[in-house]
């Protein structure tokens, strides 16, 4: 049995509570014939009951914590759990072929979902198919008394347990309840691990097998901060945890008398600290962690949160709370960034083999300019609420840059025609995730307002390392002189051309590599909202000029990361 495992530390922080597995459950029955049509049908009734109360309330918990738009997914389980079409088939399957209600329902069900999905250019029928398919095997469930796991249902303190988590899945975690989470796969920039961040729970990701190694009701220490999990740890170790956390507390409570402060080197050169949001929602945690801009609004959460695509008005409406909410501060907002480990399940994309190197992003936008023009018309007239940067995603060429710009002019001049009003200031920049666009950053800076680096995919890119596969997380090397190389050609390139450059990929809020961005001039470090507090501090404490040297000498003497860290971590020892 082991006692310890590790993984990547994906958030800060320590937790110690009860396991909560959330696990595929074991659905398998046998089909019976020659049955009791009688009890069968009873049986099946009592399931349906029972189903119908279970999303009710998984309905309520959704509309309380997530909102109307989310509750809605469960109006439509709720019409499936008691529509007369699937009840009565499955009554008569029964009673025709005297076989059990799992049976019956099973073979009934699959029918409606072979159905369905076969409609493959009808959006509306693949979801049927997706509502169909869930609510079944919740009744199924119900008929075998199998308890299914609701992330959203969880009303006790525990850490959630699972193979992995999908963005929707850590979107219903209740904070409240759920104290942190450990996944086998994934890496510090999955997305699981970048909504840790934002949900402000300590995460650990990328541990190979806490699934296979822990039972629901075992009490686990989740070290955040190490990345290591306790099983079932000693009264000892507990205590020592409880400290350490409790140390951390305090660690923290110094950081937030930052929440103020400006953002300056012990020798006095100004930096901008921005944050990384996924909704409207994330703005409170943004402001209460003292964030001077949002470096980046990832919208693609305002697609996948929603059974269609998003109108123009619900998009102008989420772009206007967060210009609003940011008083006049900038707000750089990116274009929908789909695909990838990101899908959409009404704009049905190809299987790829490699969908990081595949179709998703601005690829997509340019592609399905109707969609990509909603957008972009729902930022503009935004864009009178505040300050506004637009951001494009994923830009390989100049083309493609060019290509989204002169969409947005023609949205911009068709809405002036419409007589509505737009501002005049709306900067248009790209993201440099790719290692063609960071090479030529010379040449795309002499045509974009702004660079905003990304490092999560330019890592990968460069590195040629997914980004979610643990069994390759030692490539993920921000410090790698090579990483440094690029970034500075960008910032350089970016200053040679009078425009700012900043970085929005975890890295901008990586400590180690703090010293060194600040040192390469980078103007915006974007970054998780946890992460802006203790960023400002660890800023105050360096000098710009002795940075400008350390930055230098990794690039150019440095052959290894171990070197780099070194370097890095000697500096530091003098604050
Ligand atoms: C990045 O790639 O660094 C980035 C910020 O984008 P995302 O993590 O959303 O791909
Ligand atoms: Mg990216």
């Amino acid at each position: 049995m082991v006692n310890n495992l590790k993984g990547i530390a994906a958030s800060d922080g320590i937790a110690i509570a009860k396991v909560y597995l959330l696990t595929e459950p074991d659905l398998t029955f046998e089909q019976v014939e020659g049955v009791d049509v009688e009890v069968e049908a009873k049986r099946l009734d009592d399931a349906l009951l029972q189903t119908q109360a279970q999303i009710q309330d998984i309905r309520e918990t959704a509309l309380t914590r997530l909102g109307e738009e989310e509750a809605k997914v469960f109006d439509a389980h709720l019409m499936v759990a008691s529509d007369p079409e699937l009840i009565d088939q499955v009554k008569s399957t029964i009673k025709s072929d005297q076989i059990n209600a799992e049976a019956a329902l099973h073979n009934v069900s699959q029918m409606f979902i072979q159905m369905f999905k076969s409609m493959e250019d009808n959006p509306y029928m693949q979801e049927r198919a997706a509502d169909i398919k869930d609510v079944s095997e919740r009744i199924l469930a119900n008929l075998l008394g199998v308890k299914l796991p609701s992330p959203a249902s969880i009303k006790e303190e525990v850490i959630v347990v699972a193979h992995d988590l999908t963005p929707s899945d850590t979107a219903q975690l209740d904070r409240k309840y759920v104290k942190g989470f450990v996944t086998n796969i994934g890496g510090r920039t999955s997305h699981s691990a970048i909504m840790a961040r934002s949900l402000e729970i300590p995460a650990i990701v990328g541990t190979g097998s806490i699934v296979e190694s822990v039972k629901d009701g075992d009490i686990v220490i989740l070290d955040g901060l190490d990345g290591v999990v306790h099983i079932n740890p000693t009264t000892e170790l507990r205590e020592d945890y409880e400290q350490k956390g409790a140390e951390f507390e305090q660690l923290r409570q110094e950081w937030a008398k930052l929440v103020h402060a400006e953002t300056k080197s012990k020798d006095g050169k100004s930096f901008e600290l921005a944050a990384n949001i996924g909704t409207p929602k994330d703005l409170t945690g943004a402001i209460e962690n003292g964030a001077e801009a949002i470096g980046l609004y990832r919208t693609e959460f305002l697609y996948m949160d929603s059974q269609d695509f998003p109108t123009e008005d619900e998009q102008f409406e989420a772009y206007k709370a967060v210009l609003e909410g940011m008083n006049g501060h900038p707000v750089v907002v990116r274009t929908m960034d789909i695909g990838g480990d990101k899908e959409l399940p009404y704009l049905s994309l190809p299987e790829e083999m490699n969908p990081f190197l595949g179709y998703r992003a601005i690829r997509i936008s340019l592609n399905e300019p109707d969609m990509f023009r909603t957008q972009l018309r729902a930022l503009l007239r935004a864009s009178v609420f505040g300050k506004l940067r637009i951001m494009f995603p994923m830009i390989a060429t100049l083309n493609e840059f060019r290509g989204a710009k002169a969409l947005f002019e023609e949205e911009k001049a068709n809405l002036i025609n419409e007589g509505v009003k737009v501002s005049e200031e709306i900067e248009l920049g790209i993201m440099i995730e790719i290692p063609a666009a960071a090479v030529l950053a010379h040449q795309f800076a002499k045509e974009v307002d702004f660079m905003s680096i990304g490092t999560n995919d330019l890592i990968q890119y460069t590195m040629a390392a997914d980004r979610m596969n643990e069994q390759v997380s030692y490539l993920y090397q921000p410090y790698n002189p090579s990483i440094l190389t690029l970034i500075k050609h960008v910032i350089d390139s970016a200053h040679k051309e009078g425009i700012w450059a900043g970085m929005c990929g975890e890295m901008a809020g990586d400590q180690t590599a703090v010293p060194l961005l600040m040192g390469l001039g980078l103007d915006e470090f974007s970054m998780s909202a946890s992460s802006v507090l203790k960023t400002r501090s660890l800023m105050s404490k360096l000098n710009y000029e002795d940075m400008k040297q350390l930055a230098e000498k990794a690039i150019n003497e440095c052959t290894t990361v171990e070197e780099v860290i070194a370097l890095v971590e000697e500096a530091k020892k003098s604050i």
